[in-house]
């Protein structure tokens, strides 16, 4: 069976080590950006099964990504879990306006990082 790809759009490399880390580690296969506009562009591309968005990124922010992939046929249906750095009230609300599937804060739970992972990847169900 062929691994997931999950893509980490993230601009700061250590955040960007742990995460590549942790999903080579449960068996998914990566994609990196660092930066909005290649994200957006790799994401176009590469189809990831789902994507990991930092929301303080350099060029456009996680959010504006977000909302521009989800205005595309190629890329709409690719969930999008929104990593964020904000402890604040609203980035939540905001995650899911922009239409994002998911939403974690900062600093990283691995637990429910990788929950929130599994919870929205595509067909899992056939998975097991
Ligand atoms: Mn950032």
């Amino acid at each position: 069976m062929e691994k997931y790809r999950i893509m980490i759009i993230e601009d700061n490399p250590k955040n960007m080590k742990i995460m590549v880390d942790l999903m080579q580690v449960h068996g998914y296969e990566t994609i990196t950006a660092e930066d909005g506009m290649s994200g957006l562009e790799t994401a176009l591309k590469e189809k990831p099964d789902l994507i990991l968005m930092d929301v303080q990124l350099p060029g456009i922010d996680g959010y504006e990504v977000t909302r521009r992939l989800k205005g595309k046929d190629a890329t709409r249906d690719i969930p999008v879990v929104v990593v964020t750095s904000f402890a604040m009230k609203g980035e939540e609300a905001r995650a899911k306006e922009v239409g994002a599937a998911g939403y974690i804060s900062k600093p990283i739970d691995i637990h429910k990082l990788m929950d929130t992972v599994a919870e929205h990847l595509p067909g899992k169900d056939e998975q097991y």
